[in-house]
């Protein structure tokens, strides 16, 4: 069996990569979606076991003692982490997997699983982040300062990625992600079973 391509997705707040990655997760049901564990209390309208596994710190902490993460940051005063069980067991059954975490825990995978690729997603310019965020109006004009400022920082990531996709327009994003996919499960390692086969003949 042919392991999973393991994609990892990193983008400003504010860039859309929600509504990207929903497009992608419709387009592509067969694609695991990993639900991250965090210590923040839900938003409204986010379910338990869906957007994220809801957990107090000390269960989190727990989960850390017993390795239980393949990755994990905190961020904005929070918890965030990645089952590493879960994400294993994917891979294994040759699904392919997206999660969608902030750059140190992004850092994190590429060192634990150097086969991983790397996606950031970027907005067309700051001027347009700038406008987005405005736009959505749910932030004060400080945290949208303090956003842009920790984009600003984030940015200096960018150059440890494999893949930059400009989030211009939701449909030419999602259909270059789409593209990605598709171009890494036609990669060598990962046809092993066709090489076999062929040469078995
Ligand atoms: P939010 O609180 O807005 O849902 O997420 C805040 C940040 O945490 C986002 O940048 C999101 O990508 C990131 N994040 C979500 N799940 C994980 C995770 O499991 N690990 C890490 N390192 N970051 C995560």
């Amino acid at each position: 069996m042919n392991k999973g391509t393991l994609m990892v997705v990193s983008g400003f707040s504010g860039t859309g990569k929600g509504t990207v990655l929903a497009q992608v997760f419709q387009r592509r049901p067969d694609v695991y979606f990993s639900v991250s564990f965090t210590t923040r209390s839900p938003r409204e309208g986010e379910r338990e076991g869906v957007d994220y596994h809801f957990i107090t710190r000390q269960a989190f902490e727990e989960r850390i003692q017993r390795g239980e993460f393949l990755e994990y940051a905190e961020y904005v005063g929070n918890y965030y982490g990645t089952s590493l069980k879960v994400i294993q067991e994917k891979l294994a059954q040759g699904i392919d997997v997206i999660l969608e975490i902030e750059i140190q825990g992004a850092a994190k995978v590429r060192e634990r699983m150097p086969e991983a690729v790397s996606l950031f997603l970027v907005p067309p310019s700051f001027e347009e982040l700038s406008r987005r965020l405005h736009k959505r109006g749910t932030d004060s004009e400080e945290v949208i300062q303090q956003r842009l400022a920790t984009a600003r920082r984030e940015a200096k990531e960018m150059v440890n990625y494999d893949y930059i996709v400009v989030n211009d327009t939701v449909e030419q994003a999602v259909g270059e992600i789409l593209a990605i996919l598709v171009a890494e499960s036609c990669r060598r390692e990962r046809r092993r079973d066709l090489i076999e086969g062929v040469n078995g003949l």
